[in-house]
């Protein structure tokens, strides 16, 4: 009897769906048909290797706003509140 080969098994790399920010744990998405399944991600579409629900993303271009330079003011840090205030303001002006 010859001794079978084991093959190396390529591993799922399911530890790439966690990732840490700050304190917070970001888990991928998962599939709303399995529950625990995580959707493989690509580049137009998610997939569950499971039950092979797939979803393709929509192309969405990110809203933009026009903001006049006086809006800023002095404020040399333009932080995510700042930027969202701002964002508030030209909306109200529509
Ligand atoms: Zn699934």
């Amino acid at each position: 009897m010859t001794k079978r080969k084991i093959k190396n098994k390529k591993p799922s790399e399911k530890w790439k769906k966690y990732k840490v920010v700050g304190s917070l744990l970001q888990k991928g998405r998962f599939c709303p048909r399995c529950g625990d399944v995580f959707l493989a991600v690509h580049k137009d579409r998610v997939f569950c290797g499971q039950c092979h629900y797939s979803e393709f993303s929509r192309k969405e271009e990110p809203k933009t706003f026009k903001v006049d330079k006086k809006d800023l003011g002095l404020a040399t840090e333009v932080d995510k509140e700042t930027v969202e205030k701002l964002a508030k303001k030209v909306l109200e002006k529509k």
